[in-house]
């Protein structure tokens, strides 16, 4: 008989290998485990330094899920995890297999369905704007359908906001359902194989304030890590993200409102074990979770958040909490952090070939930002939102207060010169008929 495989195992399905992942990496080799990358970008690796990573394809979650399997026949796994929204179904399952504590594959996959979610929460009695689940097929019409204005279209699985857009009138709605589906018809987009690339949901615009939440769940039970206020408004017509701070400057009354809410969300979702991230609105009428993902903080985000177990041990990451509560290890229940923190996602300005980005050491310079990365390539194309997706780069901050985090953030974005050219106008074939 083969001796027993002691070595400490975890999966951690990701898009594509890169400074998220390597964080994990940093993470293991300190801990001792060894980590086993499961991608759908295998062609494409940005890290020559990784060779392990298992080749699936995503979109077909059982079937990603049963080649893990058969991957790590004969051998342990303490825990799996996923980084990013399209791996963490194929998680879920292979997680089944494997007989790793994990979250239900019906609960991932309502996280994956924005229309989904709107009637597990409306079962639930979590409180949900109207929606409506509109085809994109026939051009919509919104009195049949009940619409009132303001109303949000966006699609039912994407996700950073990307094709997410508010309307105000009629006009708007029919130009925001034709924007739409020309995005989802995309060669891009539909090379992604996602479901419900032929519709959308429609529901109410919430007006108020919006936080994003990070947690942490152990079996059912949510520990919630960090409340960021996003500080800028986010009004529409288009939601891409820019700054998130924490801690929050929300009331205590407000923040244990924001904390009630994301758990309900969370056990309506019947999420169990693991990273979960939301992003929720407050208003006189209460608190709305927008959207909650079983998943971590994405892009590089989470280098905003650092952990201490006590006030002597020396802070971590939020990768190494995720690898020591999935393994069970002392530390994963640490406190983020004292000091204030932020992170402003630079925003791309306009859709066009980015040529230069100026004033990079001047914005590092300024006091209170700790760190500046510029993650797009030089000379690629860049689409704004919200047929974008992808930041121009992260710039950090840290600070005494949350008020001194976001006044950098700002003074550090301000001196950033971006230049952009524009790709020759094409007129919008869609829109431009209404
Ligand atoms: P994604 O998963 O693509 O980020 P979300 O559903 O979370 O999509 O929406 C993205 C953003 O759009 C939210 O963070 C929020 O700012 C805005 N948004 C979405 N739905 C609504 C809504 N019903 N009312 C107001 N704003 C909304």
């Amino acid at each position: 008989m083969n001796p027993p495989d002691e070595q400490r195992r975890i999966l951690i399905f990701a898009m594509k290998l890169g400074y998220q992942t390597r964080a994990f990496d940093e993470a293991a080799r300190k801990l001792g485990v060894e980590l086993v990358f499961v991608t759908d970008r295998c062609q494409r690796l940005d890290d020559p330094w990784h060779d392990r990573a298992l080749p699936v394809h995503f979109e077909a979650p059982e079937e990603a899920a049963y080649a893990v399997m058969q991957a790590q026949r004969g051998k342990h796994v303490d825990g799996v995890l996923a980084v990013g929204d399209r791996p963490a179904l194929a998680a879920a399952y292979a997680a089944r297999g494997l007989g790793v504590t994990h979250n239900h594959p019906v609960s991932v996959e309502a996280c994956r369905s924005k229309l989904r979610m709107r009637e597990v929460f409306r079962d639930a009695g979590v409180p949900v704007p109207w929606f409506r689940d509109v085809m994109l097929n026939a051009t919509p019409e919104p009195a049949l359908l009940g619409i009132e204005y303001p109303c949000v279209l966006k699609p039912v699985s994407l996700s950073a906001s990307q094709g997410v857009m508010r309307a105000n009138t009629r006009k708007e709605f029919l130009a925001g359902a034709a924007r739409l589906k020309h995005l989802l018809d995309s060669a891009e987009i539909q090379a992604t194989r996602e479901p419900n690339l032929d519709r959308m949901i429609v529901e109410e615009y919430l007006p108020g304030r919006e936080v994003a939440v990070e947690g942490l769940v152990t079996e059912g039970e949510l520990r919630v890590l960090a409340i960021f206020d996003k500080p800028d408004p986010l009004e529409g017509p288009f939601f891409e993200e820019t700054i998130y701070v924490t801690p929050s400057r929300l009331s205590r009354a407000e923040q244990a409102a924001v904390e009630k809410s994301f758990a309900d969300a969370a056990r309506a979702l019947g999420l169990m074990h693991g990273p979960v991230h939301g992003e929720l609105r407050l208003n006189e009428r209460g608190v709305w979770p927008i959207e909650v993902a079983a998943r971590p903080i994405g892009g590089l985000c989470a280098r905003a958040l650092r952990f201490r177990m006590s006030d002597k041990d020396e802070a971590i990451g939020l990768e190494e909490l995720l690898l020591r509560h999935a393994l069970g290890l002392p530390g994963k229940d640490a406190r983020r952090e004292e000091q204030a923190s932020g992170v402003l996602m630079i925003p791309v300005p306009k859709s066009g070939v980015l040529e230069e980005v100026k004033g990079l050491d001047e914005a590092r310079a300024v006091k209170g930002i700790t760190e500046l990365e510029i993650t797009a390539r030089l000379h690629d194309y860049l689409a704004a939102w919200p047929e974008g997706s992808s930041y121009l780069g992260f710039l950090f901050a840290k600070g005494e207060t949350p008020a001194y985090v976001e006044a950098a953030l700002r003074e550090g974005h301000r001196k950033l010169r971006i230049e952009i050219t524009p790709r020759l106008p094409v007129e919008h074939p869609v829109t431009k008929r209404i």
